[in-house]
């Protein structure tokens, strides 16, 4: 291919288009042109900055917040609580649920989850949308397999058997005797004469707990595009984490959705959760519509049943944290010399391990290791590319399906069904060529320049990120001398390990930033903090302690150790915008603390192992307070 008498380059291609595959690799006569490449994914990545980068999005307040409606399990009426428990989990999701479990067996007896949902599950209890699927194996992904002796079916577990294992988990741990459904915390604030928190809710309730811990979840908040015209829509609407069975029939075991039969559906949004819907509504629709700002990119699934024979032998004792840490160690670049789980994300780094080791020793320096994964990179991308011609019919469809950046700039995606369901009759991609959903009228979706008529549209736009933790969690915290936790960290995060706050004693935030800041596996994370806040409770009940909180000498120490790396290459501005990097916004230097632990996430279980082990949690300070 030539342009003007020269080789072809990315950048040729007009706008509006998308170049395929064998163009990219035509201009350098069958190899990849790397710089054709990364001009291509600038490119790319351009079209799509926006100068609003979080704010183009709605929150769901005020005349949209009948889109956070609970469809699943009717409120029920009960009377305030106003007692005093151990521990209040704030969050009925893994987090609380394997620190629950973890308090049980350490002998805490009372420990009162507080969740705004229906059940525990968390994201598993509001994502009920068909197809809906676990990306890292069940074996890794679904906590406390050993303990409750339950055996995954399939490598990648669906959603109701996920939802399932938190009811179990529950069960089994007797966490749902003192656990406060559809309540939201309002207000937690440490009384110091008394040494606890007091803890408010939506629900008049305002009991007290020794301690918090807190794991609202990193995409719990649903969120709707900012699309003008957006409440002008006369049909029927809601967000994938409200799925909406009552209209569409089906139910989230994959029933066919009897209802959509002959409908018009409109999805905006073509990310992890569409990816795995779309191959459902396109069997049930009569037209359906998916519109597309960026594609995503989508790798084989490979999902099987679980061979009872084969799992009763690999599940011996202590089975699940081999699992998990041969996985952690495989997927973030540590040394294992197995790959148990073999999935989408150990061979991304089993690929850029392997081109590291290519390289003569001398030669391993970080420019060149840098080049290497970059090559590995752009391999694994041109693989996934070519997958969608292969699967697409359409020539058209297939070119404006690909995704044109590195693998970790957006979340990867595997499916099995998604790129075949553009092949079904009636189901059309519509690409706004990075432009996104230009309005919604009353009868349907206006996409460059054209109104697609539809009777329902589903939103498959994601959930809020990068925004204020408080925010998110829906509350403040008050600590020692009423500092609000927003204000705290008003210049950005501030923990010993992503889990300790100097200020607010008794309380333990489990989230993955600042500790192990796992980019695939958070259960690993959820599970280990879990372990941690137990054994730090019991020593202090065991002692006679009241308060425990980390000194502002140990929480400095840390922050400094994580400010003194360069962080990680996720969520480059390079890349092109999505949640990962802020939308593509520089984040200032509040966001250059959103880093994990700067020796890996191994180094960090390890050092967080013998953290505990030394039985003196160095850097927390233990009291006797006023209680
Ligand atoms: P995402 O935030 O990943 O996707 C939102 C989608 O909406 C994107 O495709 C986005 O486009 C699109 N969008 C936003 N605004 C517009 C607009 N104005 N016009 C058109 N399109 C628009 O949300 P998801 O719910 O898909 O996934 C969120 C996360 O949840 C995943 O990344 C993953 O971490 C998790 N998840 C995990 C699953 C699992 O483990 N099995 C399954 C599903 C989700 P653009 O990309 O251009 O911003």
């Amino acid at each position: 291919m030539t342009v003007a008498g020269r080789p072809a380059r990315a950048d040729d291609i007009p706008a509006g288009g998308a170049d395929d595959s064998a163009g990219v690799k035509a201009a350098a006569g069958g190899a990849v042109d790397k710089e054709a490449l990364r001009r291509k994914y600038r490119q790319e990545r351009d079209k799509r900055l926006r100068p609003d980068g979080n704010d183009q999005y709605i929150r769901l307040t005020g005349r949209f917040a009948h889109y956070l409606d609970d469809p699943y399990t009717p409120r029920v009426p009960r009377e305030p609580r106003t007692d005093h428990v151990t521990v209040a989990f704030i969050g009925g999701g893994f987090a609380g649920l394997v620190t629950g479990a973890r308090l049980k067996e350490a002998g805490v007896g009372d420990v009162r989850i507080v969740e705004k949902g229906g059940d525990f599950g968390g994201t598993w209890y509001w994502n009920r949308y068909p197809g809906a699927q676990c990306d890292t194996a069940s074996f890794v992904y679904m906590p406390l397999l050993e303990e409750t002796g339950h055996m995954p079916t399939e490598k990648y577990a669906h959603g109701p058997e996920i939802l399932e294992h938190c009811r179990r988990i529950g069960k089994h741990y007797d966490l749902y005797g003192d656990a406060l459904f559809h309540t939201e915390v309002t207000d937690l604030e440490w009384d110091a004469a008394r040494s606890r928190w007091i803890i408010r809710t939506d629900r008049g309730d305002e009991f007290t707990a020794r301690f918090v811990a807190m794991g609202v979840g990193p995409l719990h908040v649903p969120k709707l595009p900012g699309i003008p015209g957006i409440d002008s829509f006369a049909g029927h609407s809601f967000h994938t984490s409200r799925w909406d069975y009552g209209y569409t029939g089906g139910d989230p075991s994959g029933a066919p959705m009897d209802r959509l039969a002959g409908r018009r559906v409109a999805v905006i949004g073509t990310g992890a959760t569409a990816v795995q819907c779309v191959p459902h509504l396109a069997r049930a629709c009569g037209e359906l519509y998916v519109f597309q700002r960026t594609p995503s990119s989508v790798d084989v699934r490979g999902n099987r049943p679980t061979d009872p024979e084969w799992f009763a032998r690999i599940a011996t004792p202590g089975w699940q944290r081999r699992w998990l840490e041969n996985f952690t160690a495989n997927q973030t670049g540590g040394v294992a010399a197995e790959d148990l789980v073999m999935d989408g994300w150990t061979d991304i780094a089993r690929r850029v391990r392997s081109r590291i080791m290519e390289l003569a020793p001398e030669d391993r320096t970080p420019e060149k290791m840098l080049e290497a994964y970059e090559d590995s990179d752009f391999e694994k991308m041109e693989e996934i590319r070519a997958r969608v011609d292969a699967i697409v019919e359409d020539p058209e469809t297939a070119r404006r399906l690909k995704a044109w950046y590195r693998q970790l700039c957006k979340r990867p995606c595997f499916h099995d069904e998604y790129l075949q369901a553009f092949n079904v009759p009636g189901t059309h991609l519509v690409d706004t060529d990075g432009r996104g959903v230009e309005r919604i009228t009353e009868r349907g979706v206006v996409a460059a320049g054209r109104e697609y008529e539809v009777d329902c549209i589903v939103y498959a736009s994601g959930f809020e990120v990068g925004t204020e933790y408080t925010r998110r969690a829906g509350y403040d915290l008050t600590g020692r001398g009423g500092v609000k936790l927003s204000a705290y960290w008003a210049e950005g995060m501030r923990t010993l390990h992503g889990t300790h706050v100097h200020g607010f004693p008794n309380a333990f935030i489990v989230q993955p930033t600042q500790g192990a800041n796992l980019i695939s596996n958070i259960p690993h994370n959820l599970t280990e903090a879990g372990g941690t806040i137990a054994m730090i409770v019991k020593y202090a009940l065991d002692n006679g302690f009241d308060e425990v909180e980390v000194t502002e000498e140990a929480e400095d120490a840390w922050v400094g150790l994580l400010l003194g790396h360069p962080g990680t290459l996720l969520g480059s501005p390079d890349c092109t915008p999505g949640y990962y990097n802020n939308e593509g916004q520089d984040p200032g230097p509040r966001g250059r603390l959103n880093v994990g632990y700067p020796h890996g996430a191994t180094a960090y279980f390890g050092y967080l192992d013998r953290w505990r082990a030394s039985g003196t949690f160095e850097g927390l300070e233990f009291r006797r307070g006023a209680a």
